[in-house]
């Protein structure tokens, strides 16, 4: 019999009835043996996460600001007192807290003291499903430079195999010198991923407050179609260009396995959800396209050069500009005599964009430089593309039928995704005309 790793979201562990909830999903079904969890999240609009409290109180701890960091954990203290509640029997939680304020007082470290949510949150869920905990720096593992050690599967198969059923807490594992270190924000889909790799389960169901992956974003696009199936390649095409169901590299750690991810929600657990697949097969239905996601904040430089085409190395006297800086660029479109470059603005705040310019004009003596410097990207991602004709013809009329100027066309040469750089203006409009055109 397979095994299912279930991991439940922050909304998922909101309150302690929830945390009920999912206990009760748990145990409907004896594949689920083991859990990750997250810190709990926020149970109605303005509430403020745990795992943002405990940032707050690490920042009052480190500039000294006593009252603020007391009453930052009062408040901590105050949601998991709660919790066990609302639970209605004792759980321990007192005395969690406690260590937990004096390992911050001691000095124990920023990720120490985010990671606590996820870890208070385990140890809850652990004692109510009454299954053991297992303390995710067991096996979550980094290296030097900060990337997930590829120890940690090994490692984990060794840890997890003692049990049957457990708990683990999401977010967190250890670095190499031995201290707690996190994630980035919603790592906690990453710790499921790795814990469905190293006990190989049959599948990793991602409990969440949404019934699947949209094709749209529902902000964008009232009620947009559930995504019934996708593959993990479509995902994370939409996932980077901002779908944030699942953190955009949750899925490194299960794909090499081929393990299945679904997508699950917490508090309608009959609907069906989304599957993500490693292959694409034809069904045979008529999808052409999977889902279209869009991302505000590039820019886009461009260089005309006659002759660029025969001037070897131009393209590489221009990449050393932004690697000098330590820049990477989203997507690189060229003809004959042109090359763009399109760049997050992260990279180009306080002047960054014209020193970057200066220097190219230095490298290779461009005819002309100019950006475009307000440009959002909008992703069409869909496998069904490549056996479609006409279906770039499609996106275009639809977009210019919703008077959307398209600044740049990038297609991957996979014939997985059309990306089109368009005004941050016209972003959502862009999303609409695509959505409407392809889904309708
Ligand atoms: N609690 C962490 C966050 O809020 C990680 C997670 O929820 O996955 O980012």
């Amino acid at each position: 019999m397979g095994i299912k790793v279930c991991k439940f979201g922050g909304t998922s562990m909101a309150d302690g009835n929830i945390i009920l909830a999912a206990a009760k999903i748990i145990e409907a079904d004896e594949q689920r043996r083991y859990v990750v969890v997250s810190a709990p999240g926020k149970r109605f609009g303005g509430d403020i996460k745990v795992t943002d409290l405990l940032y707050a109180c690490s920042d009052a701890y480190e500039s000294g600001d006593e009252k603020a960091f007391q009453e930052t954990f009062e408040k901590i203290s105050v949601r998991f007192l709660n919790i066990e509640t609302e639970i209605g029997r004792n759980l321990g939680v007192q005395e969690s807290l406690d260590v937990v304020r004096k390992e911050i007082l001691s000095g124990a470290g920023r990720d120490y003291c985010a990671s606590r949510g996820e870890y208070l949150a385990a140890k809850i869920m652990a004692a109510v499903l009454n299954v053991p905990f297992v303390d995710a720096t067991e096996f979550v593992r980094f290296t030097k430079d900060g990337a997930l050690s590829e120890e940690t599967f090994a490692l984990g198969a060794e840890v997890l195999k003692k049990y049957p059923r457990a708990v683990i807490p999401g977010f967190y594992g250890l670095s190499a010198e031995g201290k707690v270190k996190t994630f980035s924000r919603g790592g906690g889909d990453i710790s499921g991923s790795i814990v469905a790799r190293s006990v190989m389960a049959s599948l990793y169901e991602n409990w969440t407050d949404v019934s699947g992956f949209y094709a749209c974003d529902p902000r964008i696009v009232s009620s947009p179609k559930c995504i019934v199936k996708l593959t993990y390649q479509e995902l994370r095409e939409l996932s980077y260009m901002g779908a944030n169901v699942l953190h955009s590299e949750s899925i490194f750690p299960v794909r090499s396995a081929g393990i299945p991810i679904r997508i699950c929600n917490t508090f309608r657990p009959e609907d069906p959800g989304t599957y993500i697949v490693k292959d694409w097969t034809d069904d045979g239905g008529d999808t052409v396209v999977t889902g279209v996601a869009g991302k505000k904040g590039f820019s886009i430089i461009t260089l005309e050069k006659s002759l660029m085409n025969g001037e070897i190395g131009f393209v590489e006297k221009v990449l050393s500009v932004i690697v000098k800086h330590g820049i990477s660029f989203e997507h690189l479109p060229s003809g004959i005599d042109t090359m763009s470059l399109v760049i997050d603005n992260e990279y180009l705040k306080d002047g960054q964009l014209a020193v970057l310019i200066e220097e190219m004009k230095e490298a290779v003596k461009p005819d002309k430089i100019y950006t475009h410097e307000n440009i959002a990207l909008v992703a069409t991602v869909g496998h069904g593309m490549a056996k479609n004709v006409g279906t770039s013809a499609r996106l275009f009329k639809a977009l210019s039928e919703a008077g959307v100027n398209v600044n740049m066309i990038d297609q991957g040469s996979s014939e997985l995704n059309i990306i089109v750089g368009v005004e941050n203006e016209d972003c959502n409009t862009c999303i609409q005309a695509i959505y409407h055109e392809f889904f309708d």
